[in-house]
């Protein structure tokens, strides 16, 4: 029971708030780990996917979108979380 504890508290939602936009998906860097991931544009804006939570398949651990995310202009704007 207490592995399963401590798994949760690392696993804590962080926000992203910088993404890149590219061809069909959002580039980010993970807040956990700082890879770059990517996630499906939906077909749509930034807008619709605030507040989305996703689960990096590389570290585990959740982030969602803020409501104050934007879009920069250059991936290595990216924040680097390390
Ligand atoms: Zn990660």
């Amino acid at each position: 029971m207490a592995i399963e504890f401590e798994k949760t508290t690392s696993l804590e939602i962080l926000p992203v708030d910088k993404v890149f936009k590219d061809s069909g998906e959002y580039l980010l860097t993970c807040p956990h780990c700082s890879r770059l991931r990517g996630i499906d544009d939906e077909g749509g804006s930034i807008h619709r996917l605030k507040g989305e939570q996703y689960q990096d398949n590389l570290c585990d651990g959740w982030y969602s979108i803020a409501d104050s995310v934007k879009v920069v202009g250059e991936v290595e704007e990216l924040p680097n979380y390390f």
